[in-house]
């Protein structure tokens, strides 16, 4: 992270915002060419002696299957779950696979180790969770910020939910596994990175004129992150060592302010909505999955596009737009236009967003998903319901006749 753990450990620890700030439980965050050795040198100083892994079979031929080799040349017991996929060859994080982990991880292990990306993490996060033992995170792709976070966002019965869980007491990410996972997840990790541009503005919004709880050092560390990854996106974008590294910060940073706040205000704003709306969609439709981060960053640059052409129209004419605005609304975006105008400032165009998504070689268009015109527009008057929460989405739908 640009920040080091200790850091952010203190700042969170000093910062009087009046919220009451999380714990951060992780231990020690590690990046680096070794963190696969790294981890059974944790294990062994922990004194874990039984832990299981839970892979599925594209995760377990990046990082399981080396890292289990390591761990028997130590001699530390461990029991490999591998989550089936779906009819789609998909692997998701519904109740099928929680079921499945926790039948088959023993109950007495000392930890469990999710070795793989978002949905591998949020399995193990909820099910470690639900069997009270501490959970280890390796990531075999920099694909989403969640891997540092509390919540697992879960499908149950066809819903999207964030739970909140536990976050990881340790993560090892090895770089030099990360760099070999395909390009199209390397683009959905910076994808939930530029989301961050939407969700910070949905944040402040829902602090202003909501009063969403809201902390300014979480938003700073936030867009610290965000900008570090816009900042080096020809490095992010060739996929090699220092880029990933510069990459794989960025999401864990973000995790962390999450974590901090316990909620995924920071990260998560109408762009994450849409996302879940059109994930939920899919398996509706029994369509083949789309990465998280991939979604989004399509779902971004809707977002801004619609924020910048309805919203900032509104604002600038509050008057002549009376018979769309109450009086009681008006007066509320008077009072703070100056603020709300401010932060837009340093929104990207759309198309100067759909570019980066387009530099990493990730996707910009929700045709290119496979989205249809009727899906995108039904999600924009449908998805702010997902969660409650006050977004310039939902004031648009709500407020504005
Ligand atoms: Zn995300």
């Amino acid at each position: 992270m640009n920040r080091t753990l200790i850091e952010i450990k203190a700042l969170s620890k000093q910062c009087h915002c009046g919220n009451d700030h999380n714990d951060i439980p992780i231990e020690t965050i590690m990046i680096s060419d070794d963190a696969l050795q790294q981890v059974v040198i944790y294990l062994q100083r922990k004194r874990y002696q039984t832990v299981a892994l839970i892979v599925d079979q594209h995760t377990f031929e990046a990082a399981g299957r080396q890292l289990s080799a390591l761990l028997q040349g130590e001699q530390i017991h461990h029991t490999t779950c591998f989550i089936q996929p779906d009819e789609n060859g998909d692997v998701i994080a519904d109740e099928a696979s929680i079921v499945q982990a926790l039948l088959e991880v023993p109950h007495d292990v000392d930890a469990i180790l999710a070795v793989g990306s978002g949905t591998i993490h949020d399995i193990t996060r909820f099910c470690s969770y639900k069997m009270k033992v501490p959970f280890i995170s390796v990531p075999t792709a920099p694909s989403v910020d969640g891997f540092t976070s509390m919540g697992a966002p879960l499908i149950i019965r066809g819903v999207k939910k964030t739970i909140q869980a536990q976050a990881p007491i340790a993560v090892f990410a090895d770089i030099s596994v990360l760099k070999q996972a395909p390009k199209q997840m390397i683009a959905a990790g910076f994808g939930d990175m530029i989301a961050k541009y939407t969700s910070l503005i949905d944040w402040r919004f829902g602090h202003l004129v909501a009063g969403e709880p809201y902390c300014p050092l979480v938003d700073k560390i936030t867009q610290e992150s965000l900008q570090e990854c816009v900042n080096n996106i020809e490095k992010i974008a060739a996929a090699e060592e220092e880029g990933v590294q510069i990459l794989m910060n960025a999401l864990l940073q973000s995790g962390i302010a999450m974590l901090i706040m316990g909620q995924s205000y920071p990260a998560s704003g109408g762009e994450h909505h849409l996302s879940h709306y059109w994930e939920m969609e899919f398996l509706r439709r029994k369509k083949p999955q789309v990465l998280h981060g991939t979604k989004v960053g399509v779902s971004t640059s809707l977002i801004a596009e619609v924020y910048t052409n309805h919203f900032l129209i509104l604002l600038n004419d509050l008057r002549e737009n009376k018979a769309l605005l109450g009086n009681k609304t008006i007066e509320l975006l008077e009072r703070n236009r100056q603020k709300i105008k401010e932060w837009f400032g340093s929104l990207p165009s759309p198309s100067e967003l759909r570019l980066m998504m387009e530099r990493v070689g990730g996707a910009c268009t929700p045709e290119q998903l496979g989205i249809d015109q009727e899906l995108v527009d039904r999600s924009l008057k449908e998805a702010y319901h997902l969660r409650d929460r006050f977004t310039i989405l939902r004031f648009l739908n709500e407020f504005v006749k």
